[in-house]
């Protein structure tokens, strides 16, 4: 059943349909992408050389509404992989319950080693060869891994200028000066937090300071740390790609913070920097974090973190996914076994998500939101979702993610099964 994805969004996919029931139509149209389209894009490089990129936009349902997913700029990046990435924003939208389909977009390079100027043409030059792809009502970007705030404040410029009118509302992620949300940059943290702290009576209410390692100190790592130390976690153990640093009493958080801010050698497109020049701590590898015996692991750093390889060492009671993907799905199935719960990417990163959703609905509406008011409102969608989500896997006696991924295909079954179903047909 669906081999056309590729490995395990297929075996999470399987998982679910064992515990729902979905029309024969809405598994048919989610066998393939809705569309696909590849792009040669050349660019004028820094000395005079034609240079042509490989570009891509999977498309891969529309039925709950509009497209909506990151772009990706990296060497690895090809069509099966912007593909898989687009079905599984199908499913997160579905599962945050916002009026959007699954897409995703991708560029093959290494955008670390072009200039500011070579990256501003290849973003232009992108959206020029997609701009008949994508529109507010049709597909609309965010940024993704590599990809920023300016890169999504240039796509929008140049959309803009080829439809010859304002179109903030065709890309979100953008800089506030350009059309962006407020929240926009702390939102996948904000909601990440905002699941736990629903979930938190449930699965550690008997701790009054839970522990935590936190694998990854980027955006969205560092600053759920902030938030947990914040509501009284103790943030014992925190890692870049660089090392980690470990305190058993726990991390000062906003210390951490600001070294590793200070830390850095360049501010521009992209940063660099470690947590590894701290007092007072012990030093550790993010292998040996992992294997910490915490109440939570925040894996926020890259996929297939865990993996069969390592699942044995893994000792934390509840693991919250803020990496896109970072447990594969060999590994699911041993932590399920020993009943540690996972609390999965599709539901606890996707304070993003939804973020860029509200920067859509600004944009179109012309009427933009306080700080306050954004938060409130991710808080709600988020707090919702979650405690929808354990009441229904809790139910049924299945892990988070299958739940998800069961209740995620019943809302785009229900979208598909409107417009007509083989039963409805049939008894014509
Ligand atoms: P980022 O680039 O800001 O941070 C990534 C961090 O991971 C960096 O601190 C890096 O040093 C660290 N890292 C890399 N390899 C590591 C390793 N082997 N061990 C420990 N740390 C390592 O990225 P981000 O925006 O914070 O995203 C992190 C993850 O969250 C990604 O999987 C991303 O897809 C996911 N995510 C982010 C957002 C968002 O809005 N930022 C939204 C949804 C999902």
């Amino acid at each position: 059943m669906l081999d056309s994805l590729l490995g395990d969004a297929t075996q999470r996919l399987a998982d679910a349909l064992r515990h729902t029931r979905v029309s024969e139509d809405t598994l048919e149209r989610l066998q393939h992408p809705k569309s696909v389209l590849k792009v040669s894009i050349p660019v004028r490089m820094d000395d005079g050389r034609l240079q042509t990129f490989r570009g891509y936009r999977v498309r891969y349902d529309d039925s709950r509404g509009p497209t909506k997913g990151g772009i990706r700029y990296h060497p690895d990046v090809d069509v099966d992989e912007v593909a898989t990435l687009a079905f599984w924003m199908t499913i997160k939208c579905a599962v945050l319950d916002l009026p959007y389909g699954g897409g995703k977009g991708g560029i093959t390079v290494d955008p670390k080693q072009l200039s500011k100027l070579e990256l501003e043409r290849l973003s232009r030059g992108y959206i020029d060869a997609i701009a008949d792809f994508i529109g507010p009502d049709v597909d609309i970007p965010a940024p993704d891994v590599y990809t920023n705030p300016l890169i999504m404040g240039w796509m929008a410029d140049e959309y803009s200028v080829i439809q010859r009118r304002h179109t903030p509302a065709v890309i979100t992620g953008k800089p506030l000066a350009l059309g962006g949300s407020k929240g926009r940059d702390t939102a996948t943290a904000d909601g990440g937090f905002d699941v736990i702290q629903a979930l938190r009576g449930k699965l550690l209410a008997d701790r009054d300071h839970p522990t935590v390692a936190v694998q990854g100190f980027g955006n969205a790592g560092a600053t759920i740390a902030l938030l947990l130390h914040e509501a009284g976690y103790r943030v014992v153990a925190v890692s870049d790609s660089q090392g980690g640093v470990y305190a058993k009493e726990g991390l000062h958080i906003p210390s951490v913070v600001r070294v590793k801010e200070e830390s850095r050698r360049v501010q521009a497109v992209y940063c660099e920097g470690s947590v590894c020049n701290l007092v007072p701590h012990e030093r550790l590898s993010s292998d040996e974090l992992l294997g910490l015996d915490v109440d939570l692991l925040v894996p926020a750093a890259l996929e297939n973190a865990i993996t069969e390889a390592n699942v044995g060492q893994v000792k934390a009671r509840v693991i919250l996914e803020i990496a896109n993907g970072p447990i594969n799905s060999a590994a699911d199935h041993a932590l399920a076994d020993r009943g540690v719960t996972v609390i999965p990417d599709v539901l606890a990163n996707a304070g993003g998500v939804t973020v860029s959703y509200f920067e859509w609905v600004q944009n179109r509406t012309g009427l933009y939101w306080t700080a306050e008011e954004v938060r409130t409102r991710l808080r709600e969608r988020m707090v919702t979702e979650a405690e929808r989500l354990w009441g229904y896997a809790t139910e049924r006696g299945i892990p988070l993610r299958t739940a998800a991924y069961a209740q995620a295909l019943e809302r785009i079954g229900e979208a598909v099964d409107a417009k007509g179903t083989k039963e409805l047909y049939a008894a014509q």
